[in-house]
C-alpha cells in the first residue's frame, strides 16, 4: 500500500481506547485487528472493527471550501486560511477580542486540545472557548473536584473492577456504549440505575443483579434514599468516615427525610428494591469484598447532575469505598479523549495541567511556557451552551471556529443553536467529513483523522496512550495543528510559538502541565513508545505514574474527602410534564453509533444496523395515541419535534420514551432537549424533557448523510 509496517494504536471512538493494530492494505488503506490491551483484552465492538471505513468515506473532505454567494466552493489552502484570518481581524476590529469564539471537542488528541486552548488565549486573545466535553463530563468532573479535590474519571485501573463483588452502574449503559468493558464486570453482581431496561440492565437481571428504574429526572432521590438506608441499617463504615472524610454529620441529617417509601413515591423505584440494593452494597463491603460505584451520563446530564453525582459519591464515602484497595468510585468517561480533553485548556475556565485560569500562580506558570505576559491571558469565558446561545447577539461573539464537533446534531435545543450559528458573520469548521455543521460554515477546513496522525490520548483511567500514524492522509488534507499554525502566523504570531509537529506540541504540553493537578511532565514520548503504563500525575521521568489515586490521602489540603452537602426537598426535572406534554423523553446512545453519527452513519455496516431514529416506548403508551410497533411517529416538545419509528418494548416505563441522539435533520433528538443548566457544571439537561407522542404520515430516514453512503 504505502510501505508502512503494522502499527499499534487505539480505536478512534470512545474513552475505553481499545488497543488495535493497523495493517496497511484492504479497501480502506488499513485493516484493523484488536490486540491485547488492559481495557479491551483482545476485544473490540463493531464500531472499532469498522473504523477504517471513515478513512475512505466517499464524501471525505479533501479540499478547503469557501462560501461564495451562498454556495461552498473548493479553494486553495492559502486562500482559505487568508480568508479566515482576515475575517477574524475584521470581526475583532469591530467587536473586540471576545467577538471571536472557539469550540473544541473531546475527541481531539491532547496536542490538539492543548494547542486550541493556547491559540484562543494567545493568538486570538479571546476568553470565549469551550468544548463539547461540557456536554459530556462536566457534572462528574465538578462533583469529583468538590468531593476529592481532583477529577480523574477513574482513579484506578479498569482491571481493578475484575475482583469486585458488587458494582453500581448509575446511568451507564456500558453493554452498548463500550461492550469490551463488560468483560471486567463478569464476576460482579450489577446494580443498574437506569429509567429503561437497557442492554446493561437486562444483563444485570439475567445474572442475578438488580435494575432500579427511576422516572427520568429522579436519580437524585434514589441516591439519597440509598444513603438513607445505609445510615439507618448501620452499613456506614464509621472508621473510614472518621479517618478519611469531613462533613458526614450534615449529610446524615440531609438524607433523613429520604426514607424508601418517599423515594418510591418520587422516583417509582420500589422501597423494597432500594433497601435490597443498599444491603447488597453494605454487606459486601462489611465482609471485605470489592464494591464500586460508577456513574455515567444518565445521572450526570441533568440540571441537578452535579448534586446527583455528589449524592452518589456521598454514598460511596459512607460505605468507605474511594481510595480503598479493591473498591472505589469512578466516572465512566465517554468521548475518546474526554479525559485529556478536559485537562489541557480548551475548557472555558482552565489552563493546561487542569489549572484554573483565575489562579494567578497558574497564569504565571503557563504564560512563562507560552512566552507571553500573564496579564495578556484572558479570564474565564462562557460555558458551552451559554457560548452558543450568545452567538450573534449584540454582546456575543460574531465569529466561531469549530474543531471536532458537530453542534447542529449534538447541542441541546438544536433548533435554537442553528439559528445562532446562522446569525454569525463568520463560521469556520475543521472536520474530516461533511457534517450538518459544515453545511452552515463559511469556510470548511479538511483535517486528518486518527490513523493518519501521531499524538497522544488519555483514556478513561487517566492513562496516557500513543496514537500512531498508519497511513498517509489523502492529498489536500492537513492536520488541525497545521491549521492552527497557519492561522497563528497570519494573525502575527511568531512561527515557532505554534509548532505543527505533534511531538513538539506534546513536549510543550508536558512543560505547561508540570506542577499542575494533571501533571504529565514525566510522561515522555519515549516512555510511551516503550509501552510503559503511565497514569497522571507523573511529575518527572523517573516517576512511575499514579495508577491509583487517593490510597493515602485525597487531594484537598487536609487530605480528607468531602461529603458535599446535598440537601433538597424537591427532586425532579427542570421541565415538568403536563396535559400537553404528558411523557418524559430521555435520550442516549446505541451500539452501532457514536455521538452525532457523522462518522458511524458513513460506515455502511453501522448505518444498516440502525439507519433511522426510533422512539422506544411501551406498547400501551403507543396504543393510547394510536401508534404501534414500526409506525412513524412525531415526538413533540416545547422546543421542537422529531420524526422517529416506533419501537415498542414492554419493559419501558409507561411514562417514558427513549430516543437515540445520533441522527440528523428532522430526526435530531436534540431538537427536543432542554438547555436548563446545572448551576455548578453548566451541564444542560439532555436526559429529560416533557414530550408527547403523536402519529404522523411522513416516513423517517430521508436524510442526506444516509443517502450519500447507501
Ligand atoms: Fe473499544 Fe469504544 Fe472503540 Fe468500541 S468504540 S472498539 S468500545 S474504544
Amino acid at each position: 500500500m504505502n510501505g508502512m509496517a503494522p502499527v499499534d494504536t487505539h480505536c478512534p471512538y470512545c474513552a475505553l481506547q481499545c488497543g488495535t493494530v493497523l495493517t496497511p492494505g484492504g479497501p480502506h488503506g488499513v485493516t484493523v485487528q484488536p490486540r491485547e490491551f488492559p481495557t479491551n483484552r483482545g476485544g473490540l465492538c463493531r464500531k472499532g472493527w469498522t473504523a477504517p471505513a471513515v478513512l475512505t468515506a466517499p464524501d471525505r473532505l479533501t479540499t478547503p471550501l469557501v462560501r461564495r454567494e451562498g454556495v461552498l466552493h473548493p479553494a486553495e489552502w492559502d486562500e482559505a486560511l487568508d480568508i479566515v484570518a482576515a475575517g477574524i481581524r475584521r470581526v475583532q476590529r469591530a467587536g473586540g477580542r471576545d467577538a471571536v469564539a472557539v469550540f473544541g471537542g473531546g475527541g481531539l488528541s491532547n496536542e490538539k486540545a492543548y494547542q486550541l486552548g493556547k491559540f484562543a488565549r494567545v493568538a486570538l486573545g479571546t476568553a470565549q472557548i469551550d468544548y463539547n466535553g461540557r456536554f459530556c463530563m462536566s457534572s462528574a468532573a465538578a462533583a469529583g473536584l468538590r468531593a476529592f479535590g481532583l477529577d480523574r474519571g477513574m482513579p484506578f485501573p479498569l482491571t481493578d473492577l475484575a475482583a469486585a463483588e458488587v458494582v453500581v452502574l448509575a446511568g451507564a449503559n456500558t453493554a452498548e456504549t463500550m461492550p469490551p468493558m463488560m468483560g471486567h464486570l463478569d464476576a460482579a453482581q450489577l446494580v443498574v440505575i437506569d429509567p429503561r431496561r437497557s442492554v446493561t440492565a437486562a444483563r444485570a437481571l439475567a445474572r442475578g443483579g438488580m435494575h432500579l428504574a427511576p422516572r427520568p429526572g429522579t436519580d437524585l432521590a434514589v441516591a439519597l434514599g440509598l444513603l438513607h438506608v445505609v445510615v439507618t441499617e448501620g452499613w456506614v463504615d464509621e472508621d473510614y468516615v472518621a479517618a478519611r472524610t469531613t462533613g458526614f454529620d450534615a449529610q446524615r441529617r440531609a438524607v433523613a427525610p429520604w426514607w424508601p417509601e418517599r423515594v418510591e413515591r418520587v422516583s417509582g423505584v420500589g422501597a423494597a428494591a432500594l433497601r435490597a440494593a443498599a444491603a447488597l452494597l453494605g454487606a459486601a463491603h462489611r465482609r471485605g469484598a470489592g464494591v464500586f460505584v460508577l456513574t455515567g451520563r444518565g445521572v450526570e446530564q441533568h440540571a441537578t447532575g452535579t448534586a446527583t453525582v455528589n449524592a452518589l459519591i456521598n454514598l460511596a464515602l459512607a460505605l468507605g469505598l474511594p481510595g480503598t484497595p479493591g473498591s472505589g468510585y469512578g466516572c465512566i468517561t465517554g468521548q475518546g479523549n474526554g479525559q485529556g480533553g478536559r485537562e489541557h485548556g480548551q475548557k472555558a475556565d482552565q489552563l493546561p495541567g487542569y489549572r484554573r485560569i483565575d489562579d494567578p500562580a497558574a497564569r504565571e506558570h503557563v504564560a512563562r511556557v507560552w512566552g507571553v505576559h500573564p496579564d495578556a491571558l484572558p479570564g474565564p469565558g462562557r460555558s458551552a451552551y451559554e457560548l452558543l446561545d450568545a452567538l450573534g447577539e449584540p454582546d456575543g461573539p460574531r465569529a466561531l471556529l469549530v474543531f471536532g464537533s458537530n453542534l447542529v446534531v449534538s447541542a441541546p435545543n438544536a433548533g435554537h443553536v442553528v439559528s445562532r450559528l446562522e446569525a454569525l458573520d463568520l463560521l469556520v469548521v475543521a472536520d474530516v467529513v461533511p457534517s450538518e455543521t459544515t453545511e452552515l460554515a463559511d469556510v470548511v477546513l479538511p483535517v486528518t483523522q486518527w490513523a493518519e496522525e501521531e499524538g497522544t490520548m488519555t483514556n478513561l483511567e487517566g492513562r496516557v496512550l500513543r496514537r500512531r500514524r498508519a497511513l498517509a492522509a489523502p492529498p489536500g488534507v492537513r492536520s488541525d495543528l497545521d491549521v492552527l499554525h497557519g492561522l497563528a502566523v497570519r494573525l502575527g504570531q511568531p512561527a515557532d510559538r505554534f509548532p505543527a509537529a505533534p511531538r513538539a506540541v506534546y513536549d510543550e504540553l508536558r512543560a505547561a502541565s508540570a506542577g499542575g493537578a494533571a501533571d504529565y511532565a514525566g510522561i515522555t514520548w519515549e516512555r510511551l513508545d516503550a509501552g510503559e503504563a503511565l497514569y497522571w500525575p507523573c511529575p518527572d521521568p523517573g516517576h512511575p505514574g499514579t495508577p491509583r489515586l487517593f490510597t493515602e490521602r485525597f487531594a484537598h489540603p487536609d487530605g480528607r474527602a468531602r461529603f458535599v452537602p446535598v440537601d433538597v426537598d424537591d427532586v425532579g426535572p427542570a421541565e415538568r410534564v403536563d396535559a400537553e406534554y404528558p411523557l418524559r423523553g430521555t435520550t442516549g446512545r446505541v451500539l452501532a453509533h457514536y455521538q452525532s453519527g457523522a462518522q458511524t452513519r458513513r460506515t455502511p455496516e453501522l448505518l444498516a444496523a440502525d439507519p433511522v431514529c426510533f422512539v422506544e416506548v411501551h406498547s400501551d403508551t403507543a396504543a393510547a395515541v394510536g401508534l404501534d410497533d414500526g409506525k412513524p411517529a412525531r415526538v413533540v416538545a416545547r422546543r421542537g419535534a422529531v420524526l422517529a419509528v416506533v419501537r415498542t418494548d414492554d419493559t419501558m416505563r409507561t411514562d417514558t420514551v427513549f430516543l437515540p441522539f445520533h441522527f440528523p435533520g428532522d430526526e435530531r433528538a436534540n431538537l427536543l432537549t432542554n438547555p436548563a443548566l446545572d448551576p455548578v457544571s453548566r451541564m444542560p439537561e439532555f436526559k429529560v424533557c416533557a414530550v408527547r407522542l403523536e402519529p404522523v404520515d411522513a416516513v423517517p430516514g430521508h436524510f442526506p448523510a444516509s443517502e450519500a453512503v447507501s
